[in-house]
Formats: C-alpha cells, sequence, structure tokens
C-alpha cells in the first residue's frame, strides 16, 4: 500500500508596523522585558483597543498579492484561552470574517509552477513571551510582543511534499519581503510556520488524520520535521494502527516530533465577535489606492527577467529572490546592457561579498555604477577579466573606484601597440625553431609565442592584441 502526502500550512507573518496592532507601544525587537506595554497591551480594565491603520493595510496589500477577495466587513472576535503571556484571557484575532480569502499563489513546482489556494489571511495581535531563563522554579513574563500585530496565512491542504511546502515558504517569504510587510527572520519569529500533515491511501478520496507541528523555526526545520511526520505516520498506518489528531512539538535536538496536546476544536475556544471593535468598513476607493502600491512580485518579475534579457531561468530566479538584488541587477544592466555578464557578477562576486559582510544589496559599498566601471575596464582591455575578478574583495572592501584602484596598484594591461610589437619581436628573435615550425603550417606553436609574450610582460599584456599582433608579426 502505497501512501499519498497532503499538507497545508498556517504562517504567522509578524507586520512591520512601527506600533502595536491596538495601541502605540513600539515594536521593536529586543529592547529589556515590559518597557514596551500600556493598559491596553497589559490587558488592563476599562482599557479600550483601537485599530492600527497601517497593519490593515499591510494586510490588504498582502491579500491583493496574493489574490484573495477583500471582505468589507471583516469583523475581530475574541478567542478565550488561558495562558501566562495572554494578559486578557483572551487574543484579538479574526474568525467568521477574515480581512481576506480565497486567493492563490504560484509556486514553483518539478520544473513547472503549480498553484496553492489560499484559504484566509487574517489579522490577530501576538501574545507575549514565558521565559524560562530563571534555572529554578521560576518564570518571567515579557509582554513586549504582547499586542503586535500578525497577519495569519492558512493554504487549502494543496501541498504534497516537503519540497513544495519549501517553495511555497520560500516564495511567500519574498513576496512579504516584497511588499515590505514581513521582514522575514525566522530566527527572530518574525514569519512562523505551522504545517499540518496527513496521509492517505493512493487514490482515496477522503482525507486522513492531520497532526499539527508547532516549534519551527527555519526553514530546514520544517523540511525535517515533515520528513519525520511522514515517515512515522506510514508506520503506524502500515501496522495498522491510527493517527491520532494533534498537535506536535519539533524537537530539533532529538530530530523528533512529541505529542504537545490533543488538537483543540474551534468551540474551545468560545469565540464571539469583539464588542470593544466596531466591523471595518473598507472603502473600496482606498483598497484601489492599496492595490496601486503592490510591486511587480517575485515570480512574474523572474518570468520578465528571462524574457527581457534573455538570461537562463536559474539567474533570473537567484536575481529576484529579494526585490533590492534584483533592482540592482536591473540598474546595472541599464548601464551595461550585456545582461548575462551583469548576471554572472552579481551572483558570483558581488553576492559572495554581501553574504560574507551580511549586508543587504541597496546597502552595498560597490554601487551598480562602480561594478558597471569595473566591468568596463575588462571590455576595453584596460584589465583582464583575471585581474578585475581578483581585485574585486579589495574594491568591495576599500569602496574605491575601480580605476583609482587600479592605478595605485598598478595593474592596467599593456594594451600599446607599440611596447607589444616590440616585445613580439624579441620573442620571434628568440625562437627561430618555432618560428620555422609556425610558418610550416603548425598553428598550434601560436599558443607558445602567447605564452612567452605574456611572461615577458609579467602576465600584463592585452591576450587579444598579442593574438593579433602575434599573427601578423609571424607571417611578415
Ligand atoms: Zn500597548
Amino acid at each position: 500500500m502505497s501512501y499519498e502526502v497532503v499538507i497545508g500550512l498556517e504562517v504567522h507573518a509578524q507586520l512591520q508596523t512601527k506600533t502595536k496592532l491596538f495601541c502605540r507601544c513600539g515594536t521593536e525587537f529586543g529592547l529589556p522585558p515590559n518597557t514596551q506595554t500600556c493598559p491596553v497591551c497589559l490587558g488592563m480594565p476599562g482599557s479600550l483597543p483601537v485599530i492600527n491603520r497601517t497593519a490593515v493595510e499591510m494586510a490588504i496589500r498582502t491579500g491583493l498579492a496574493l489574490h484573495c477577495n477583500t471582505l468589507n466587513d471583516n469583523r475581530f472576535a475574541r478567542k478565550n484561552y488561558f495562558y501566562p503571556d495572554l494578559p486578557k484571557g483572551y487574543q484579538i484575532s479574526q474568525y467568521e470574517a477574515p480581512i481576506c480569502e480565497n486567493g492563490w499563489m504560484e509556486i514553483p513546482s518539478n520544473g513547472s509552477t503549480k498553484r496553492v489556494r489560499i484559504r484566509r489571511a487574517h489579522l490577530e495581535e501576538d501574545a507575549g513571551k514565558n521565559l524560562h531563563d530563571g534555572g529554578g522554579t521560576e518564570s518571567r513574563v515579557d509582554l513586549n510582543r504582547a499586542g503586535t500585530p500578525l497577519l495569519e496565512i492558512v493554504t487549502e491542504p494543496d501541498m504534497k511534499s516537503p519540497e513544495e511546502v519549501d517553495a511555497y515558504l520560500k516564495r511567500l517569504r519574498d513576496v512579504l519581503m516584497y511588499l515590505e510587510v514581513c521582514d522575514g527572520n525566522m530566527e527572530q519569529g518574525s514569519l512562523r510556520c505551522e504545517p499540518n500533515i496527513s496521509l492517505r491511501p493512493a487514490g482515496q478520496a477522503t482525507l486522513g488524520t492531520k497532526v499539527e507541528l508547532k516549534n519551527i523555526n527555519s526553514f530546514r526545520f520544517v523540511s525535517d520535521a515533515l520528513q519525520y511526520e511522514i515517515a512515522r505516520q506510514t508506520t503506524v498506518l502500515k501496522e495498522g494502527g491510527k493517527v491520532n489528531q494533534e498537535t506536535r512539538l519539533w524537537d530539533v535536538d532529538k530530530e523528533q516530533t512529541a505529542v504537545m496536546r490533543s488538537k483543540e476544536e474551534a468551540h474551545d475556544y468560545r469565540y464571539f465577535p469583539d464588542p470593544d471593535l466596531l466591523p471595518m468598513n473598507l472603502d473600496q476607493e482606498w483598497i484601489e489606492e492599496l492595490k496601486s502600491t503592490v510591486p511587480e512580485l517575485p515570480g512574474v518579475r523572474q518570468k520578465r527577467f528571462i524574457t527581457e534579457y534573455q538570461i537562463p531561468e536559474y539567474d533570473a530566479g537567484v536575481l529576484t529572490s529579494s526585490r533590492p538584488l534584483a533592482d540592482y541587477f536591473e540598474a546595472c544592466v541599464s548601464l551595461f546592457p550585456n545582461p548575462k555578464t551583469v548576471s554572472n557578477w552579481v551572483m558570483g562576486e558581488l553576492l559572495r561579498e554581501l553574504n560574507a559582510s551580511e549586508t543587504s544589496p541597496e546597502l552595498s559599498p560597490v554601487s551598480p555604477q562602480r561594478l558597471v566601471n569595473l566591468l568596463q575596464l575588462v571590455e576595453n582591455g584596460t584589465i583582464s577579466l583575471k585581474v578585475a575578478r581578483e581585485i574585486f574583495p579589495e574594491l568591495y572592501g576599500s569602496g574605491k573606484d575601480p580605476q583609482e584602484l587600479i592605478q595605485e596598484k598598478g595593474l592596467s594591461q599593456i594594451s600599446d601597440e607599440g611596447a607589444l610589437s616590440k616585445m613580439i619581436q624579441d620573442v620571434i628573435a628568440q625562437n627561430p625553431n618555432q618560428v620555422a615550425q609556425y610558418r610550416s603550417g603548425k598553428d598550434a606553436v601560436l599558443g607558445f609565442f602567447v605564452g612567452q609574450v605574456m611572461k615577458a610582460s609579467k602576465g600584463k599584456a592585452n591576450p587579444a592584441l598579442v593574438n593579433e599582433l602575434l599573427k601578423k608579426q609571424l607571417a611578415e
């Protein structure tokens, strides 16, 4: 019996607003505990929430990018549960009427593309953080994060493998970052992912019992946890057992999942409309206005790069993986219309330095203009490609102009015909046997002469010019 894997995803994206969802406290990460709090996010009696307009804009723009419908009369609900990091005893979320629903996103899959349906995207506030770092019996609570805005994006169970999940997550993160609504930082918890996974006998229409996975904070862990669950559930089913509907935690050290709790149902949360917040009546004009602020998104931009610049799909994928990198590439190509050459340099030398120094492309010490200056120096024969590659790290580190650095280091190629002709004359005079061989038809000997001239010039002769002059002078 073979089994089919069915995976759906819930992603919590922390929206990059300056202030929280229902109060004016800041959202900066890493500040001392409980310094970003007020009566509203502390859940004090008598305090009232006020919705953050920017968070609503970000949710709508994300919904538009994911081809969702925006619900004009979406509303907030209270999701009731008790936990020490939730001072009100309920989380303000959206239940029956989410702000966005029924969308889709295209992901690369098996050399082609596939649509993953988005069931809904809704706004909700984050909880605080319990700290169990005291070592003893004490735990502490930090409420700086309580009330920060999250957009929960839920897919239909449309993914069939950990690879598709990986492709979905990467594309979704790229989209959120293109929109500048989320910084995409998984380690800091700005993007959290909860896959649900079930298995069913191949060909069966009804879905199997699903297990939800929590506590996963990197792309690799998502993949590892899913692989583990596929193996575990397959074993259970093959042995004639039953998969329990439950929530399991991924244990990074043991590399396995363990039961956290049996799955709660929606009615456990006793959802009801939040009486402190009116339904949002979204103005259609406002939505239209926001539509115009949705940038060209990574998938579309990748396709355009392939057709417009005639570069390979792989290159286009790497270059459009972030908006600043794609902008950098296009800025270079507008100054130096040889896209494949630019692509090689951006993906190779530039990305290597950017990654090593953890710098975003828009802050690169080598600006698009400077990189193009370097490429022009190679093109006009001032320096060789080899020298250009060698000096790039120094160019990046020093922030100097390529021309200046090359002069300082005396790296210009010898492209002066007079000087090269003199060297060639000497080499010809010193090697009469090889000259005779060449003239009797052994063209391969030319390489020997090129080598000798390069040696005489200490590697600085312009190879193309040496070739040309050698052929001319040997023919005389
Ligand atoms: Zn507050």
